[in-house]
């Protein structure tokens, strides 16, 4: 097989001593240390300007250490860097970067309590998320190494006329930018870059404001893993400074975008603004996700799988299950099941391991959701809301949420976080519910409980989705296992951790020689 022995990365257990040792350590490590983040080029960390704290969302007077944002003199002269190296990396072909890559999962591997101390820490993640989050970086970036040694070492022989030889071969592209979300703040970070390098170009990564701090450890583990650090530049900064003066600088090849809908469009204006606008432009967007249930589905699992997919994360993945669909005959019973299944989630610190849902990202998002709530309240039903640990103003904590809405397209766009949506449908009116659903034109995940094949094939021709479950959860797509991405308002493709990951990252040339 293709892939040879690579095998997904393995996690850590919680409940033996030794591995809740390991954690205290690293957490006691990342809480002494003042940390710092900014502008990374040629492995040297710049001043930058503009040096802000960044702070612990559960509890926001923690301070874990602080980023300076890079100037336009920095994106420049990492550009002029990168530009440089790339021509000997991409020319080396891909089994000599499949070495680098293959050194930077095992770098990922060994700092593994480290980082997700800082991911709790930074981003809100718990334990299992973080260990989750580290393995699937380390799989994006074994996985691509496999894809550049399939795909970058020799050229493709194609059949033509006798008397010439005709291959086809794939080569980077330059220079790319990768911007990715705070939600995965490392195996985003570190897949899309991944990719890139893979490919045979070299990176400026922008992350987001809210994580720049693990950003600067994954930028720092390539370095260790052996990357000419000319490669990848770190340039942090806000979206509407750093990442602008990013996408339309005239040293960039191509864009890696993760994040809102709205901004891979605000990101699409600004390319087409360029003087030379012709430049790949992957996207990677939000989700308006559902999952339809019908008579014959096992109550006891759909709890256990709408649990997961809802509130899973604080309900902060981009794959996160908004709408719930139930027929009206099983739905009183469900949502009497859901609601006691919330009760006992336990909602607080994610550096805790009894935690299951830490807190949202920020203040911002906090009242977003909040706000959602009060229209939630006047305009449908709330169901249930869980309970918050004594203290929770200290951060930004947001009880999880299920409420019942009155119409099936209630919902216009993502709201990003832990409410469920629910639902009730007459199982006659399945079409005109699931088609108001992919009438809104997002496509990320779907989902299906049910015993019977033909309403799953039903659901699946109705809703556009780029990934569909069936009888499971809708979130957790595994590196070369679920390939990840959506259609239509929620990405342009190529999936990530799929066989053709790397395809737009790439050029293709065609040489026929006459003989
Ligand atoms: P976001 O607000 O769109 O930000 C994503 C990145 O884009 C950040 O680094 C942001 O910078 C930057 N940015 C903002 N405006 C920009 C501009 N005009 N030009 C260039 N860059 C700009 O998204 P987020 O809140 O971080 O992440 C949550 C969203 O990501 C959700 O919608 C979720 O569904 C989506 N998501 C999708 C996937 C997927 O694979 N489909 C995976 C994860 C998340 P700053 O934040 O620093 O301003």
């Amino acid at each position: 097989d293709m892939y040879g022995d690579r095998q997904n990365s393995l996690g850590r257990d919680y409940s033996q001593a030794a591995d809740r040792d390991a954690h205290a350590r690293a957490l006691e490590g990342v809480d002494r240390e003042k940390l710092t983040s900014g502008p990374i080029i040629g492995g040297k960390l710049r001043a930058g300007i503009d040096a802000q704290a960044v702070a612990n969302p559960f509890d926001r007077s923690q301070v874990l250490g602080h980023v300076s944002e890079a100037e336009t003199t920095d994106i420049d002269a990492a550009v002029e860097a990168a530009a440089n190296a790339q021509v000997q990396w991409d020319r080396q072909g891909g089994a000599k970067r499949a070495v680098v890559l293959r050194a930077m999962a095992d770098a990922l591997e060994a700092d593994l309590d480290r980082l997700v101390a800082l991911l709790s820490r930074e981003a809100g993640k718990t334990l299992n998320d973080g260990v989750a989050e580290v393995r699937e970086a380390a799989d994006f970036c074994r996985y691509y190494a496999v894809l550049a040694e399939r795909d970058f070492t020799a050229p493709e022989t194609l059949k033509g006329p006798t008397g010439e030889t005709n291959q086809l071969f794939l080569h980077g592209r330059g220079v790319f930018a990768c911007i990715s979300p705070w939600n995965f703040p490392l195996a985003i970070f570190t897949g899309q870059i991944a990719a890139a390098l893979a490919a045979g170009n070299a990176v400026l990564a922008k992350p987001a404001e809210q994580t720049p701090l693990i950003a600067a450890e994954a930028v720092r583990l390539y370095q260790k893993a052996g990357l000419n650090p000319d490669l990848l530049a770190l340039v942090p900064g806000r979206g509407e400074t750093v990442g602008v003066a990013l996408v339309t600088h005239p040293g960039i090849d191509g864009v890696a975008f993760t994040g809102g809908t709205d901004t891979a469009a605000a990101i699409n204006r600004s390319i087409a603004a360029r003087p030379a606008a012709i430049i790949p432009f992957i996207a990677e967007t939000g989700g308006l996700n559902g999952m339809f249930i019908d008579t014959t589905a096992l109550k006891e699992q759909v709890i256990d799988d709408v649990i997961q997919s809802a509130f899973g994360s604080a309900g902060q993945r981009c794959s996160a299950l908004r709408v719930l669909y139930v027929p009206k005959d099983s739905a009183d019973a469900l949502i009497e099941g859901l609601k006691g299944a919330l009760a006992v989630q336990t909602v607080g610190d994610p550096a805790d391991p009894k935690t299951d849902i830490g807190p949202v990202i920020d203040p911002e998002s906090r009242r977003a959701l909040e706000t959602h709530v009060e229209r939630l309240s006047k305009e449908a039903k709330i169901i249930a809301r869980a309970g918050l640990p004594l203290r929770a103003e200290k951060g930004d904590l947001f009880a999880p949420t299920i409420a019942e809405i009155p119409t099936p397209d209630f919902l216009e766009r993502e709201v990003f976080g832990p409410i469920l949506h629910i639902y009730r449908y007459n199982s006659a009116d399945l079409k005109t519910v699931a088609g108001k659903l992919a009438a809104r034109g997002y496509g990320l995940t779907l989902g299906v409980h049910s015993r019977i094949e033909a309403f799953a094939t039903e659901v699946i021709d109705l809703v556009p989705a780029g990934n569909v479950y069936v009888n499971r959860s809708i979130t957790g797509a595994v590196v070369g296992v679920q390939p990840f991405g959506g259609e239509g308002l929620s990405g342009t493709g190529p999936k990530a951790g799929g066989p053709n990951s790397l395809i737009r990252y790439a050029a293709e040339k065609a040489i026929s020689v006459n003989i």
